[in-house]
């Protein structure tokens, strides 16, 4: 008998319940071996990158950009909708959600992470603003409909310049008639992700639509803009604030503030025994050829390689995890693939592609309006080696560009 309880309804929960499902096969018993699925969500899950792309945009359902639904309904298998998980038992191992305790044998975090909410008492702009945030369905729909609603003369500000908030003043320009301004703290939008030519190439495509991006501003200078410009609509797009609070009161690991998560191996193993985690909550903690690194991710491929990793265990394995014969796999060997599509082009990135921080520096192989190449390169001992691809377009020479990650360039 193995009873596992999952708490999340993101694409990190469902990637672990079908890495889960896959590895066991036909091995499990679904009247004892089975899975329950906590989400505090009303919706089954979804993609949530669509929140503010297809749902944003074309007003498609949560049901219409659903994740594979087949695995939610196997034998033994119970989504909880609307549920919310308040207390985890680590040592007992059971949860609490409503009026029912459920006793778990072995235990997934995948709670992800809400917006970072900008505080009124220091950032006065606030009061009596049209204030959106957008992580959820919910918070699309209400943004959706108000966009469609402003007219030429009104003005629509989005704070923060990174990958969601240009997202952001994408569907602004693409759903409103309004004039679109991103305000943006920084000196470049993006400057964590993505090097600086497509840093220059994503803001030349928002000139290109009339939006005005403002980079580096002060907190004051930021007020400032926000009077001058008195904007019908506020979107704020600052970061997240990852879902850590049940684990850290489970006594489980998390990191340090700001930007704490629920702190994992590589293979997605938490500190206490029999509890994994995957997705947006976590923080993993590891060594790259034999450098300690923390990496927080925020993305949906992160969410899908650690929760196969964790499905994987969860099947194999027992009180600390412990998998096949070839380990459990790591997160941090894994390429990263990031993603974002404004005004209908799609900008993708492999690999570890900022030059903000560490000895990494660009090397743009092509760049045109409608196409991208930009490779990050740190020096190896043989030469530069490519750390990260940058692209946009689909022609041969973009796509023979994204196998360039790992190998040497010539000098
Ligand atoms: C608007 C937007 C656009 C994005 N676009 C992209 C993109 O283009 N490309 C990309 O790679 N990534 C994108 N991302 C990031 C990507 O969506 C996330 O990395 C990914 O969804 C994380 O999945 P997750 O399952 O960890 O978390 P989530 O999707 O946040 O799911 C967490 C779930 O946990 C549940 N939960 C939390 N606490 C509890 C509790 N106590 N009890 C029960 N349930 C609980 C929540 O209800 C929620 O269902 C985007 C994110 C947003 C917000």
């Amino acid at each position: 008998m193995t009873r596992i309880a999952i708490i999340g309804g993101g694409v990190a929960a469902h990637t672990t319940l079908k890495s889960y499902l896959a590895a066991v096969g036909g091995d499990r018993d679904p009247s004892t071996d089975t899975v329950d699925i906590f989400t505090t969500e009303p919706h089954a899950p979804y993609r949530r990158p669509e929140v503010n792309k297809g749902m944003l945009l074309t007003g498609k359902t949560p049901a219409e950009v659903a994740l594979p639904g087949g695995i939610l309904t196997e034998p033994g298998v119970t989504l909880h909708l609307s549920t919310v998980v308040t207390a985890v038992d680590a040592d007992a191992h059971t949860l609490t959600a409503g009026d029912t305790t459920y006793t778990w044998d072995r235990l997934v975090f995948a709670t992800g992470a809400g917006p970072r909410l900008l505080d009124p008492a220091t950032n006065p702009w606030l009061a009596d603003r049209d204030v959106h945030y957008i992580r959820t369905p919910e918070h699309s729909a209400a943004l959706r409909t108000r966009l469609a609603g402003l007219a030429p003369t009104d003005t629509v500000v989005v704070v923060g310049g990174g990958v969601l908030g240009l997202e952001a003043a994408s569907a602004a320009a693409t759903l409103s008639d309004a004039q679109v301004h991103v305000l943006e703290m920084g000196d470049e939008v993006c400057a964590r992700m993505l090097p600086p030519a497509a840093s220059r190439w994503l803001r030349d495509r928002h000139a290109e639509h009339g939006v005005t991006v403002t980079c580096g501003l002060d907190a004051a200078a930021l007020a400032a803009q926000i009077d001058r410009l008195d904007p019908a609509v506020v979107v704020v797009s600052v970061g997240a604030v990852r879902d850590t609070m049940l684990a850290e009161d489970a006594g489980i690991a998390v990191g340090e503030r700001p930007g704490a998560g629920v702190i994992v191996d590589p293979a997605g193993r938490t500190s206490a025994p029999d509890v994994w985690a995957a997705g947006d909550c976590v923080e993993v903690h590891g060594e790259l050829d034999g450098v300690p690194v923390i990496v927080r991710p925020e993305d949906e491929g992160s969410a899908r390689t650690l929760g196969t990793l964790v499905g994987r265990q969860l099947a194999a394995g027992g009180g600390t995890g412990a998998a096949d014969a070839d380990g459990p796999g790591s997160y941090l060997t894994e390429p990263r693939r990031g993603w974002t599509n404004q005004y209908g082009l799609m900008l993708n990135i492999v690999g570890d592609a900022g030059t903000a921080s560490g000895d990494r520096r660009e090397q743009v192989e092509l760049s045109s309006p409608e196409e991208l190449v930009v490779f990050t390169v740190a020096s190896g001992t043989d030469g530069d080696v490519v750390t990260g691809v940058t692209t946009v377009g689909r022609s041969p020479e973009v796509r023979a560009a994204k196998n360039a990650l790992g190998t040497v360039l010539a000098a």
